[in-house]
């Protein structure tokens, strides 16, 4: 008998690890996948003696001998159940022919098994259980399983399982990075996320000793400025599905998994050196899920936007050398007050996250020039009545009936490093705020309105040299040739302006 491929991915991974809005449970969630995916399931295959292609970001593959195939599928599915309680994996087998080595064709064998998974996840939401035992209370937590644990922490609450166990994993994190700080960590921590990133830092003279990870995102928005703000970081690889077909064998398989993951871990780390140095108590940032070609990360809200941009470059820059092809990851970074419920800022950055890859396929199609370290979306929530992207775009910064968009958003890294410059130049000029207050009434009135308005607001800046810094910005993405109906340029019918995304960030930038 052969060989077979087994193959795994995790199911509604997202509802999972944020099923609640409290950090310590997202926290726990995603500690307990991420030692699931790369250590747990890897211990399991071993005892059937099969070979690892990848484990990581949720998902994995398998070789192993035909008889024991089923047995590790279900072993594994089983290990998920356990660990997590609500959580689940699908998994798929494809059999390989006789002698069929790591070198071999194998995008046939690949395909099959994506099929399967395909068929099987479709399946398997078609027999989702439902639970309807109103007379049981619910976790006071999720509010969706049946509670069975009570739990004083400081006050008296109801959990389900589920709630309760990634608790618990945060607490043993927590204890384990105490012990990492004080230099007391054992081997058996080392395979884990935090463990490892907190060893690379401070192998980097990070300084980590006394400080803790946030408690939760009030910790975030004190150290942020402005006070009581945080920024949330979704991202993920583009067109992966399309680069996993390019490849032709199971070895060029494992090192395009290692290089993804690889890198955007690299990534995530170099940023943090470079722009999220730790405050007096806590890390000014926590990492929510990271794996594969997935990251969510919290931040301080003022470094949000250089976090975004610097991880952009690095994953492109990391993949080039690994795989000598840049990959590039879609960024949706959505900043906001503390208080606003994570759940919505949550679909927030994921919104503009997607609006960043549907835009870089349209532009593609339309010929323009992509980037070539993927696009950076952002948001910043300053009332409660954008919940998701798309109606923010459509309803705010677009008026279609007057042919207007107030933004030109996503920006390749090369634009959105010259905003963030522009800001910081402003600053540091100590341009008056309630002037560019000004310049965003302007861009929501009609276009006779605006254009008149605009030329006032040019008049009255108080040198040359402001309003040719104004123009320059303008033209700087303009798609045409000057002049200029200033605060728009146009294309075709359209009239688009860059300054409301300008004066969006502009509080979320420091002048440095
Ligand atoms: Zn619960």
């Amino acid at each position: 008998m052969g060989q077979k491929l087994v193959s795994f991915d995790t199911d509604r991974i997202k509802e999972y690890v944020f099923a609640t809005d409290k950090l310590k449970e997202i926290r726990g969630a995603s500690a307990i996948l991420d030692e699931l995916n790369r250590w747990d399931m890897v211990e399991k295959s071993r005892k059937f003696n099969a070979e690892k292609i990848y484990a990581n970001g949720g998902s994995g593959m398998f070789r192993v001998h035909a008889t024991s195939a089923k047995a590790l599928m279900q072993a594994l599915e089983r290990e998920y159940r356990l660990k997590t309680r609500t959580g689940s994996i699908t998994s798929a087998i494809a059999e390989l022919p006789d002698g069929f080595t790591n070198q071999d064709a194998v995008q046939p064998y690949l395909q099959r098994l994506a099929y399967r998974l395909r068929l099987k996840k479709d399946e398997n939401i078609l027999n989702q259980p439902l639970l309807t035992h109103s007379y049981l209370r619910t976790c006071d937590s999720c509010g969706e399983q049946y509670a069975s644990h009570s739990v004083t922490n400081p006050e008296p609450e109801l959990l389900c399982g589920s709630c309760k166990n990634k608790r618990d994993k945060n607490d043993e994190v927590k204890a384990d990075i105490q012990a990492i700080i004080s230099g007391k960590a054992t081997e058996a921590m080392k395979h884990k996320l935090w463990h490892r990133l907190l060893h690379d830092l401070k192998g980097e003279g990070y300084k980590i000793k006394e400080k803790n990870r946030p408690e939760d995102f009030g910790d975030l928005g004190e150290m942020s400025n402005p006070q009581n703000y945080m920024g949330l970081i979704y991202a993920d690889g583009d067109s992966m599905g399309k680069a996993l077909e390019e490849l032709n064998n199971l070895d060029e398989v494992k090192q395009f998994s290692r290089v993804v993951d690889d890198a955007i871990y690299q990534a995530v780390r170099e940023a943090i050196c470079a722009y999220l140095p730790p405050g007096d108590k806590y890390l000014p940032f926590d990492i929510l899920m990271l794996g594969g070609d997935d990251l969510a990360m919290v931040t301080t809200a003022h470094k949000a936007i250089e976090v975004s941009m610097k991880i952009a470059e690095k994953f492109s820059e990391l993949t080039q050398k690994g795989l000598s092809k840049s990959l590039t990851l879609s960024i949706g970074a959505a900043i906001t007050h503390t208080t606003f419920p994570f759940s919505s800022l949550l679909t927030l950055a994921e919104g503009a996250l997607k609006f960043a890859k549907k835009e870089a396929a349209k532009r593609k199609r339309h010929g323009r020039e992509t980037s070539k370290e993927g696009l950076i979306n952002f948001i910043v929530v300053s009332n409660s009545n954008s919940l998701d992207f798309d109606t923010y775009h459509s309803e705010t910064l677009s008026d279609e009936d007057q042919n207007l968009y107030r933004t030109i958003r996503p920006y390749s890294l090369a634009d959105m490093r010259y905003i963030v410059e522009t800001i910081r130049y402003l600053k540091r000029k100590n341009f008056p705020r309630g002037k560019l207050k000004g310049l965003q009434d302007v861009v929501f009135q009609s276009i006779n309105q605006s254009l008149l308005e605009g030329l006032t607001f040019l008049k009255s800046t108080k040198d040359e040299e402001q309003p040719r810094l104004f123009i320059k910005f303008l033209e700087r993405f303009a798609t045409n040739q000057p002049p200029y109906p200033f605060p728009w340029f146009q294309d075709g019918g359209d009239y688009y302006t860059p300054f409301l995304d300008l004066i969006e960030l502009y509080d979320f930038i420091e002048a440095k």
